[in-house]
């Protein structure tokens, strides 16, 4: 049962034929430059191969490549797809635009769902950056509370020197006003 190689087609002989739309299915040329424009024609990249019964179908082909005096549908020895062999050339039967709508919305989920993940990775970025400054704010609220404790001790200090009259008042508030600059 043919099918169609084109990679955006996927005609196939049971559903797509030439009773039900006149749709006829080609096999590869033995000539290896033609066979080889088939092959790039077919979208599918250059690890792909035909196998003896792959084929073509007649949607991809001008009606000027169709030998016109033959009984069955055939190809000019020449003849090489050059029709709808991608999403944004194929504009006629409905079938394939079924085809091209379902995976234009496939694409646009997938769009979607990185843009969903950009957006978590951005969240988790600013999670990472909040909890960074977090660990600063409390890193610089010791520092105060280390300096507090230094200030009242220093005053404690000048207070007991003052007391056992070590320094006199001129000393005391020069070293007082010293103090409070820092
Ligand atoms: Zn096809």
């Amino acid at each position: 049962m043919p099918s169609c190689s084109v990679l955006v087609c996927g005609n196939r002989s049971n559903v797509i034929n030439f009773k039900s739309s006149g749709v006829t299915y080609h096999r590869y040329p033995k000539c290896p430059k033609l066979k080889e424009k088939w092959m790039t024609a077919t979208g599918r990249g250059d690890d792909w191969f035909p196998t003896h019964h792959s084929s073509i179908c007649s949607t991809h082909f001008e009606e000027k490549d169709f030998q016109p005096a033959a009984k069955s549908r055939r190809l000019f020895a020449t003849a090489v797809p050059t029709l709808k062999l991608r999403l944004v050339f194929d504009n006629s039967s409905t079938k394939s635009q079924e085809k091209i709508s379902t995976k234009k919305t496939i694409i646009k989920h997938n769009n979607r769902k990185t843009i969903a993940e950009q957006c978590n990775d951005k969240i988790e970025k600013y999670r990472n950056a909040m909890k960074a400054q977090r660990l600063q704010i409390k890193r610089l609220q010791t520092m105060v509370r280390r300096y507090r404790k230094k200030v009242t001790s220093m005053k404690n200090i000048l207070t007991a020197l003052k007391n056992e009259n070590v320094i006199g008042e001129d000393h005391l508030w020069l070293l007082e006003s010293d103090n409070l600059n820092k």
